[in-house]
């Protein structure tokens, strides 16, 4: 039997997150809380997720910083 396995990257926007000035393109705005999550998948079927990373993110320039899962969750209410 043909099993095809893989790996596959989603994002969801888990808040909008706080107003900062942005070190790249020097914008103010909220930069949402986003997460990332790898699944392990199968036909192409996201089947278990093998990790999470959180960011933060500016809307404008897309520059990003790295959160803890912690400090995400504040924001995910
Ligand atoms: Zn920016």
């Amino acid at each position: 039997m043909f099993i095809l396995f893989g790996s596959k990257q989603t994002k969801k926007e888990l808040a909008l997150g706080r107003e900062l000035l942005c070190p790249r393109c020097n914008n103010v705005r909220r930069w949402p809380v986003m997460q990332y999550t790898t699944w392990f998948s199968v036909f192409f079927i996201p089947v278990i997720p093998i990790k999470n990373q959180y960011f933060e993110m500016c809307p404008i320039c897309k520059a990003g910083k790295k959160l803890t899962r912690q400090q995400a969750q504040r924001w995910h209410a």
